[in-house]
């Protein structure tokens, strides 16, 4: 047992203790099998209902249509980098008998990684979105560029169009589904805001999040595909395009035909996600979730919004604020970490901003609770008002 804690680290982040309290005990002995669930084997029949049962409640949980399929990798966030390039060139090649172009919209760092490794990879990337340019210091990320000024490519040349749905690092969210042109694959990262709201699959090619945030721990990535985009050329035909062969371990149709279960499943993990999934929808789905989202993250923006001018600074644009990752400066020689230090003083961590951009950073995964809320809520208040 622990004491709750009033977590607010960006990832790997607060999981449910519920859900904490049952993995434990299924470490130790699953199911009264004797064996706890990161020994037995992956093929064995509870593994294999183990991925069965966390496909079946994600599906429920997103109301996946039929046409979608939904399957389970490793390598992270990362590897889907890698992993969208080789899968979603190869399924553009059988549509066009062509090596298909990317669009890319770089709303932050995230985004901006995703698009530099499909540059790596050799593919030819048009930055469709580069919003570092809309910034003050043409550096930092904080803006979604109007749509009318995005330079999207064509079905005729472009494969998939990639984006952020949510910037971990800068906190910068998008508002809507961005719209694409009829016949693009909109391929999206959901990494850090999965599971916080409702979308319509349907708009997509392929979905993906790894699951050190919202749904789980590290070491599983959750994936969502448009089944038409599972089929491929033969391998000599990508070749002699210049397409890359995906390595088999991101190769999306061979884990999806063995069930996620080509190789090694870290199972136990999986388990986490099956069981945090299970009781999202225990507690009224995604539409009670996106409300108790939406109500903390507006408790937090307006807090810092109402602080006496000058004390707290958000960067980002009011229209693309992240209701998961509250991201602001305190100006002033020493400000921030005395904001910290305080902030520690009374429970409050995981609270210091990505290295890369400094600052404050309150992430508002589901598992942090009104009370944890409330409490940084009062700090926020208290420091402004000796500030
Ligand atoms: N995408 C987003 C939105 C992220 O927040 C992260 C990690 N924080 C990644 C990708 C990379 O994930 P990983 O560390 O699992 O490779």
């Amino acid at each position: 047992s622990r004491t709750q804690p009033h977590y607010f680290g960006a990832g790997p982040a607060l999981l449910p203790a519920q859900v904490l309290r049952q993995a434990a005990i299924d470490l130790l002995n699953y199911k009264e099998s004797g064996l706890g669930l990161g020994e037995i084997s992956h093929r064995s029949a509870l593994a294999v209902e183990v991925v069965d049962s966390a496909k079946a409640t994600i599906k429920q949980l997103l109301s996946v249509p039929e046409t979608y399929e939904v399957f389970f990798l490793q390598g992270g966030g990362t590897g889907e980098f890698s992993a969208v390039v080789y899968n979603l060139l190869a399924s553009f090649a059988l549509k066009t008998g062509k090596k298909g172009k990317a669009d890319y919209l770089v709303t932050g760092s995230w985004s901006q990684k995703a698009a530099e490794e499909a540059i790596r990879l050799g593919v030819d990337v048009n930055m469709a979105v580069d919003a570092r340019k809309w910034s003050a210091n043409g550096k930092s990320y904080g803006k979604i560029p109007d749509p009318s000024s995005w330079n999207l490519g064509n079905a005729e040349e472009t494969a998939y169009v990639y984006y952020c749905d949510n910037e971990t690092v800068s906190g910068v969210e998008f508002p809507y589904v961005p719209e694409v042109p009829e016949g693009v694959e909109l391929v999206a990262d959901m990494s850090s805001n999965i599971l916080s709201r409702e979308f319509d699959v349907k708009k997509f090619g392929l979905v993906f999040a790894g699951a050190q945030k919202n749904i789980g721990m590290a070491g599983v990535t959750v994936c969502i595909i448009k089944k038409q985009l599972l089929a491929r050329p033969k391998d000599a035909d990508l070749v002699a395009l210049g397409i890359p062969l995906a390595p088999l371990v991101l190769d999306f149709p061979t884990i999806v035909n063995n069930n996620s279960l080509y190789n090694t499943l870290p199972i136990f993990n999986l388990h986490i996600v099956g069981l945090t999934t299970q009781l999202l929808h225990d507690n009224g789905g995604l539409k009670v979730q996106e409300a108790l989202s939406n109500a903390k993250a507006k408790k937090l923006y307006g807090t810092l919004d109402s602080a006496p001018d000058g004390v707290y600074n958000c960067i980002v644009d009011k229209a693309c604020r992240s209701r998961m990752n509250i991201v602001f400066t305190i100006p002033g020689e020493g400000k921030e970490k005395a904001f910290l230090d305080g902030a520690k003083a009374r429970g409050l961590t995981g609270l210091q901003g990505h290295r890369s951009v400094g600052g404050i950073r309150v992430s508002n995964y589901n598992a942090v609770s009104d009370e944890s809320i409330d409490v940084l809520v009062d700090w926020i208040n208290t420091f402004a008002a000796n500030a």
